[in-house]
């Protein structure tokens, strides 16, 4: 798998991240998804509802306004973005929420060094992805 942005998501993510650091900033990621890659059309950054430098949690309704929005164009929903002040890997409450999502994209960013990583769970294992920023 295959996870492609745009310079100006990374951009927007990193300012995002850049201004709520400590505290973890999160987004959702729409676009086109295949077997093979993941390319994303649109980043909608959501407010960490737990204001927390550990974990964090998108408001349900702006979750809802979010697909109901990329729906209506025919995007995908990708995978969720997320920072850490940290290095870009998952923590073991992102292990579980994996778990939980299933196959999705994870995104992460270390807004400390500024590092981004990209995970999927696959039959039960994290992997880490490759990024193309184009
Ligand atoms: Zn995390």
């Amino acid at each position: 798998m295959i996870l492609r942005l745009k310079r100006q998501h990374v951009n927007l993510l990193k300012e995002e991240a850049r201004k709520v650091h400590p505290i973890e900033a999160c987004a959702m990621l729409f676009g086109k998804l295949t077997q093979k890659e993941a390319v994303v059309k649109r980043v909608v950054v959501a407010p960490n509802k737990l204001q927390s430098t550990v974990r964090f949690e998108i408001d349900p309704e702006t979750f809802v306004d979010a697909f109901t929005e990329a729906d209506k164009e025919g995007l995908d929903f990708i995978g969720l973005f997320h920072s850490h002040p940290a290095p870009a890997k998952p923590s073991l409450i992102d292990h579980k929420y994996m778990k939980l999502w299933g196959d999705i994209i994870w995104l992460i960013l270390s807004s400390t060094n500024g590092s981004l990583a990209a995970y999927q769970m696959r039959n039960g294992k994290v992997r880490e992805i490759t990024i193309r920023v184009e």
